[in-house]
């Protein structure tokens, strides 16, 4: 079967086929996304998780490369006997520190490998391969900022991937954003005896604060600056020699965001000239989460498969959000990462009651959705004609004007 030859029957027996397969395989695919929810790992330490997704889709006949990118809880499992076009349907497995599955990355793992078991009966007879790539360390690790870079996606042609939410949203924003860690190293001194014989290292971090909040003023609304104190000093009797704090800056795009970046550091510069302190400036580079650009032509049809399973798209397309290592893959490749709620509005991910929901039947419902919707999403781009040529002339098209960067 090919482009060329597939007609309207044959989609409709490969399409029946998924969802039948999904359907058979739901008491499974909500034990495994019930086993992560209860076994909660944090960033680059899912090990779990990992193995399991892994061993699952080996026994369904996936060429598994475990350590993908040389990060030990990253895979990439491939199906289809065809060298490309490549889709890959994206999985995430990382817990939040102390509050567990908060983000419900359980049942992003759990929709991707239950898409992937769907397409895997029927991915010979496609024109290309299905690929399931095992992303860890969303939550502030970069995984996929690590896996872009070492090029895990460049015989990919498309990447989808479901994230939990309150609405079911297919186009949203997320902010590029860069975290900083800046120290201040001073001159300890008796705070009351010889004060003037210190340099007080914490007063850099203060002056730091105090300058962005009168920067603040002067940014674009979508800018965002925030950070902590991870060092204050010692003692209220000793000027502190090591003050340090850390900075996360964010923007809708990342040429805006690393203006603000300069721009803070240079906030960070002028409390080291006026403290006499001496600053450390360190960017972490795997946080450096770019904004999401979401492939239209494939958000339709992720849309047109939602609402063919009964399931209802909010009009409201955009909601302000945060910052996800997903933004690196989609500016790289086409991409999509759609919203499906499963808790009511109002209700924040990283909270208990979201952990709570990503472990309830609401919540494996829209899971189940979510790997039946990307599943028959990868199977159109890979059977009907110009889909996917149309997704990558998008890609082309925004690379050209500079929205996004190309691999
Ligand atoms: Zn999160
Ligand atoms: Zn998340």
């Amino acid at each position: 079967m090919s482009n060329e030859t597939i007609n309207s029957s044959d989609y409709t027996t490969l399409e029946s086929q998924v969802l039948q397969t999904i359907d058979r395989l739901q008491p499974e695919l909500i034990e495994v996304s019930r086993t992560i929810h209860s076994n909660p790992e944090t960033a680059y330490q899912e090990y779990k998780a990992s193995a399991l997704l892994t061993s699952k889709l080996e026994e369904n006949g996936y060429q598994v490369q475990r350590k993908a990118a040389d990060i030990d809880t990253a895979f990439v499992a491939y199906a289809g006997d065809k060298p490309s076009p490549t889709i890959a349907i994206l999985a995430e497995y990382d817990a939040l520190p102390v509050i567990g599955h908060a983000c419900g990355h359980n049942l992003m793992a759990t929709a991707a490998l239950g898409a992937g078991l769907g397409l895997r009966g029927i991915v010979d007879k496609l024109p290309g391969r299905v690929a399931i790539f095992g992303t860890p360390a969303e939550e502030g690790g970069g995984g996929k900022v690590v896996m872009v870079q070492r090029g895990a996606f460049k015989d990919v042609d498309a990447a989808i991937l479901f994230h939990p939410s309150t609405t079911n949203i297919i186009h949203s924003d997320s902010l590029a954003s860069t975290r900083v860690n800046i120290i201040f190293h001073g001159r300890a001194s008796h705070g009351a005896a010889a004060p003037h014989k210190g340099i007080n290292a914490l007063d850099g971090v203060i002056q730091t604060y105090n300058a962005i909040n009168a920067m603040r003023q002067q940014l674009r609304d979508d800018a965002r600056v925030m950070g902590v104190i991870t060092n204050g000093g010692q003692a209220a009797n000793i000027i502190p020699d090591y003050a340090s704090a850390q900075f996360s800056i964010r923007a809708a795009d990342r040429q805006y965001a690393d203006e603000v970046l300069e721009r803070f550091r240079r906030c960070a510069e002028g409390a080291a000239l006026a403290t006499g302190a001496t600053l450390e400036f360190n960017i972490i580079e795997p946080s450096r989460y770019d904004n999401l650009v979401t492939n239209s032509v494939m958000g339709k049809i992720f849309a047109e498969k939602l609402e063919k399973l009964g399931v209802e798209i909010a009009t409201e397309d955009r909601f302000g959000s945060g910052s996800t290592d997903m933004g690196n893959v989609s500016q790289a490749l086409p991409s999509i990462q759609p919203y499906l709620a499963i808790a009511p509005v109002g209700i924040s991910a990283h909270t208990i009651e979201f952990r709570e929901a990503a472990g309830s039947d609401v919540g494996q419902q829209a899971m189940l959705n979510a790997a039946k919707a990307m599943a028959l999403t990868a199977l159109d781009l890979l059977v009907k004609p110009g889909l996917l040529a149309r997704a990558k002339q998008e890609f082309a098209d925004l690379t050209a004007k500079g929205v996004v960067k190309g691999q």
